[in-house]
């Protein structure tokens, strides 16, 4: 498996779904204690679990296994993943512990969301409630070797979504809250899948600038520096598409007259439109679910 240093102590490693890519990235933190950042999804537990082996971690070293939120490519995959580590504690925000527990609602709650994409991730397996430890706000889990985590509640992607941030090199693992870097093109999109609450996704990156980060290591994907700019690109992104789909649907537009508008004003949707399409998941529609995921939130906050 593809594996990448961070530094001395944190390494990603590239989870390929569909054997692609710079998608879904996992993240390992060695300090005394060990601590693995997002499962990815289930499918791919094969490849997190030979990315350890390659990074010599045995199953049995792992303290902690954190997720961002339970969306299937951010924790679908921690009910297999625990079967294989059996020291580790799964760390959730508390609103998806019951889901994870039992996952059957969100397994059926994804195919409806996401459609055939769900067969690249795969269906998610229960955990045990006594293995899982319920997130909060500003919990700090030291792992010694100066590897120190902050947890930060961070809604507006999800009802139950959090990030991390590793106070000694100040690196921020934002999950789903910063979009998706494409590091290739140097360019961010958004991933608002229904329903996104932009008001408190706004608060979420407010709060994150606070700790002041130098890097960022993305879920959707990898390392990028400059962390505060791109928090604040991603930030001016989710307005400049609330301004664009607002007054769409003022307008009347449809959905793919709003799309097209989003292309015309926002250069990085822009340039990241031939990587998308060749994309075997973000293909797959992700720029109008996005729009739905703006278009639920004004049907819910605002008349
Ligand atoms: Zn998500």
């Amino acid at each position: 498996m593809p594996v990448q240093k961070i530094n001395d102590a944190i390494f990603l490693i590239d989870l390929k779904p569909a054997d692609f890519e710079n998608f879904i990235a996992s993240y390992v933190l060695k300090g005394e204690k060990t601590a693995i950042i997002e499962t990815g999804p289930t499918l791919t537990v094969p490849n997190l679990l030979k990315g350890l082996e390659e990074i010599n971690v045995k199953p049995d070293e792992i303290d902690f296994v954190m997720v961002s939120h339970i969306h299937l490519d951010h924790g679908g995959g921690a009910g297999t993943l625990l079967e294989h580590l059996p020291n580790a504690k799964l760390i959730v925000h508390p609103r998806g512990i019951p889901h994870l527990e039992n996952p059957q609602t969100l397994w059926v709650q994804a195919r409806k969301a996401l459609g055939k994409i769900v067969d690249f991730y795969g269906k998610p397996q229960p955990i045990p409630k006594d293995r899982m430890i319920p997130a909060e706000n500003n919990m700090q889990l030291d792992l010694g070797d100066e590897i120190r985590i902050q947890i930060i509640e961070t809604l507006g992607h999800a009802s139950h979504h959090i990030s991390f941030f590793e106070k000694s090199n100040k690196i921020l693992f934002p999950g789903d809250t910063a979009g998706i870097y494409i590091r290739s093109l140097d360019v961010i999109v958004p991933t608002t899948p229904p329903l996104l609450v932009l008001h408190m996704i706004l608060d979420s990156i407010e709060k994150l600038k606070k700790l002041e980060p130098k890097k960022l290591c993305y879920t959707h994907f990898g390392l990028a520096d400059d962390a505060l700019r791109k928090l604040d690109t991603y930030a001016n992104q989710l307005k400049l598409w609330a301004s664009i789909i607002k007054q769409g649907l003022k307008n009347g537009e449809n959905l793919e007259r709003i799309r097209e508008r989003i292309i015309e004003e926002d250069s990085a949707v822009r340039k990241a439109l031939p990587y998308i399409k060749n994309h075997p998941i973000m293909s797959r529609g992700i720029i109008l679910q996005n729009i739905e995921g703006f278009i639920a939130y004004f049907k819910k906050f605002q008349k």
